[in-house]
């Protein structure tokens, strides 16, 4: 047997036969894995996922409620007011706006509608829009709602849950050693206290990160380690696309063949999470976005992210068609 093979069947043992999750020592043992071993891991990820979640893909639109002008200073941000990005800046949308969005990612096919707003935390303003919209788009809409709008305090965190918020994104994007990296003007300590009071307040946490920002290997366990700790309901998984004029934006992406390494590891990590191709997806896998679907992946975010395009909803409705997966309401 050779080395890929029996690590394969260690972790084939732990996780669906013991139906446990990967544990840290698994992990390193996978991420080291010789490339020969990736289409037999990716195997493993996608029966895991079929096992958790059969034939279902979560669908999901983002809606970027307040385009760039943010204060925080993350090198991969193009809607940091710190660098000359080419996007056009947009103010806070109205409630009607929110709505109007909510109208169309459902009648895209989307099941989740997610709310942006490219701030540190929400200012009393913002609060109390996304507090009036949320109410009205669930009235009239059967959509998961999700807000992502930065740094939250306990209060925060409590209006959104009374306002009927079924999940708040809030992401770790990297490991703790990474984090300063990758930001300076907030911390990892301060990401993590969000996290941790969204759980407090049973809403449901959707806490990822992004992948090839120049993180080692150990950066990318750690992070898996430290979700593992959190146990998100859903974890959006990102590839650097490198956006001009930010900091990272010379940075080269991220092998495809290490990218879907990823993917599976998260699912083996916490095999019965929602685990989310989120941005990147096309110029990172180009090609292999079906293969993508097949690593242990059970949802996408449809068609343009917040700043970049995607590849429109046709092709991805038409691929999760031919893989045989049934999008779920
Ligand atoms: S990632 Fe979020 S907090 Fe950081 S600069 Fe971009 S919008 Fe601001």
């Amino acid at each position: 047997m050779t080395q890929s093979h029996a690590i394969l069947d260690r972790a084939r043992t732990r996780v669906l036969g013991r139906g446990l999750a990967a544990d840290e020592r698994l992990l390193r043992e996978l991420a080291a894995l010789p490339e020969e071993g990736i289409p037999g891991l990716l195997a493993l990820a996608d029966d895991v996922r079929s096992r958790h979640t059969g034939n279902a893909i979560a669908v999901e639109v983002l809606y970027n409620a307040k385009k760039g002008g943010c204060s925080e200073d993350c090198n991969f941000c193009s809607q940091s007011a710190r660098y000359a990005t080419d996007i056009e800046t947009e103010p806070l949308s109205s409630v009607e706006g929110f709505v109007a969005a909510a109208r169309d990612a459902h009648a895209r096919g989307a099941g989740e509608f997610c709310i942006v707003v490219a701030v540190r935390g929400p200012s009393e303003r913002l609060l109390e829009r996304v507090c009036t919209a949320v109410p009205e788009i669930k009235r009239e809409l059967p959509l998961t709602v999700a807000v992502s709008l930065g740094i939250l305090t306990d209060g925060h965190v409590e209006r959104l849950a009374q306002a009927g918020v079924d999940k708040v994104n809030h992401n770790l994007e990297t490991s703790e050693r990474y984090f300063p990296s990758i930001c300076t003007t907030h911390t990892y300590q301060e990401r993590w206290e969000t996290c941790l009071r969204v759980k407090r307040h049973a809403l449901e946490l959707c806490c990822g990160g992004i992948i090839g920002m120049g993180e080692t290997l150990d950066d990318r366990i750690a992070f898996l380690v430290a979700l593992q700790e959190l146990q998100p309901e859903e974890i959006p998984v990102n590839f650097l696309n490198p956006r001009p004029g930010t900091p990272f934006g010379d940075r080269p992406l991220l092998d495809p063949a290490e990218a879907l390494r990823f993917v599976a590891m998260v699912r083996l990590a916490l095999p019965s999470a929602l685990v989310r191709f989120a941005g990147g997806r096309e110029v990172t896998l180009k090609g292999l976005q079906e293969l993508g679907m097949r690593s242990g992946a059970s949802g996408i975010v449809l068609g343009d992210y917040l700043t970049t395009p995607g590849r429109g909803d046709a092709e991805d409705f038409g691929m999760l068609d031919r893989l045989g997966f049934e999008v779920l309401a």
